[in-house]
């Protein structure tokens, strides 16, 4: 204790102009464990998986890029990539010839469709034709960007999720037996008052655009894409991010009770089902057949935190964006039975044209 006054000067002294422990703010704090508990670091999955959701944009498929890409995935044992970003068409075509072209069982290719003309009367069948010579292509699924439901417009205002002219599309896919994964607005913390109480106040310090206000409501999103899903019964629907709630699974499970055509994928949201170990893991047991596994974001590093949580029963360990969570992780420990149908055995029965000499044969 008497040394303290001495150490904290050597910290001023260190630090210059940064603030002192009296001071300091919720940024600059980085407590280190002093925890000494088993662990159990995964920097390579336990079987061969498929990340369903990932982007790489076709201005930087540079062959050199693609094969890294590659090599890294060999190094996660990423056995197929989903690259939501596809486009369309033209476009479309580019991102095939660069990269499944190149390594055909390695990426699976979904399409974006265009708003643009919304309001002509010939764009519900223009857009669901254009996605089927997107398929011929080899377009194996569609991908539905956060911009619908709250940054699409037409002249008369916000394009809803469940607008009737994007029908023949969603019919479409379903005729056609490829999913479409949909993104739908964001956490539910965007909605909430920018004060001390939010679990996001970071992120929306870092990134104040993020922050959401009335309409359309964290709830009116929920309610637009379900009316999608409860319309076409016919095709497959994979929820990005858990639908954002992941923070409330037992909500989560009952939209998973009423759509039986939908699945969930866990892109950037990994954060959640790690701070209540014992709970997700009886949502992962009960809808073992629903899950894909998914990251977004494309940081061959960050992955090893998905591997943990979901294959270790490691405690209290360290998430890598402090924006999404200030708070440590623990695993889930799931079965290799669940962790086979997590990574790689649900996108496989949703996804067509995947490889399966690519998986364990059972
Ligand atoms: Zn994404």
């Amino acid at each position: 204790m008497t040394f303290r006054p001495f150490l904290s000067g050597l910290f001023v002294l260190a630090i210059g102009s940064l603030v002192t422990a009296q001071e300091m703010g919720f940024e600059e704090y980085e407590p280190q464990s002093t925890l000494i508990v088993p662990e159990h670091p995964v920097t390579r999955a336990k079987f061969p998986f498929i990340d369903a959701h990932n982007h790489q944009w076709r201005q930087r498929m540079s062959t050199e890029n693609v094969d890294q890409v590659v090599r890294d995935m060999d190094d996660l044992n990423m056995a197929v990539m989903v690259n939501l970003s596809g486009g369309s068409g033209e476009e479309l075509q580019e991102v095939l010839a660069k990269s499944k072209a190149r390594y055909p069982d390695r990426f699976a290719v979904f399409a974006n469709p265009s708003y643009d003309g919304i309001d002509e009367p010939d764009y519900p069948e223009r857009t669901a034709a254009q996605f089927e010579a997107d398929v011929k292509a080899g377009a194996q699924g569609l991908k539905i960007f956060k911009n619908l439901g709250m940054y699409v417009f037409d002249p008369l205002g916000r394009v809803r999720v469940d607008d009737p002219r994007l029908d023949p599309l969603w019919a479409k896919a379903g005729e056609l037996g490829v999913p479409v994964l949909i993104h739908v607005g964001d956490p539910a913390q965007f909605w909430l008052p920018h004060d001390r109480f939010n679990e996001r106040w970071l992120e929306l310090k870092e990134r104040p655009r993020r922050k959401r206000d009335g309409d359309p409501s964290f709830d009116q999103l929920i309610k637009e894409q379900v009316n999608v899903y409860r319309k076409h019964p016919q095709t497959t629907f994979i929820i990005a991010h858990f639908m954002w709630l992941a923070n409330d699974l037992d909500r989560l499970a009952t939209y998973l009770d009423e759509l039986p055509n939908t699945v969930v994928e866990m892109g950037a949201i990994i954060y959640d089902p790690g701070r209540q170990p014992r709970h997700a893991r009886k949502f992962f047991e009960k809808y073992q057949d629903r899950i894909l596994m998914g990251k977004d974001t494309w940081a061959p590093e960050e992955y090893a935190t998905y591997f943990r949580v979901l294959e270790t029963e490691d405690e209290y360990f360290p998430y890598y964006r402090k924006r999404h969570a200030f708070w440590r992780l623990y695993g889930l420990g799931l079965s290799d039975e669940i962790l086979k149908k997590v990574y790689y055995g649900n996108a496989q029965r949703i996804i067509p044209g995947i490889d399966a000499s690519l998986f364990p044969a059972n």
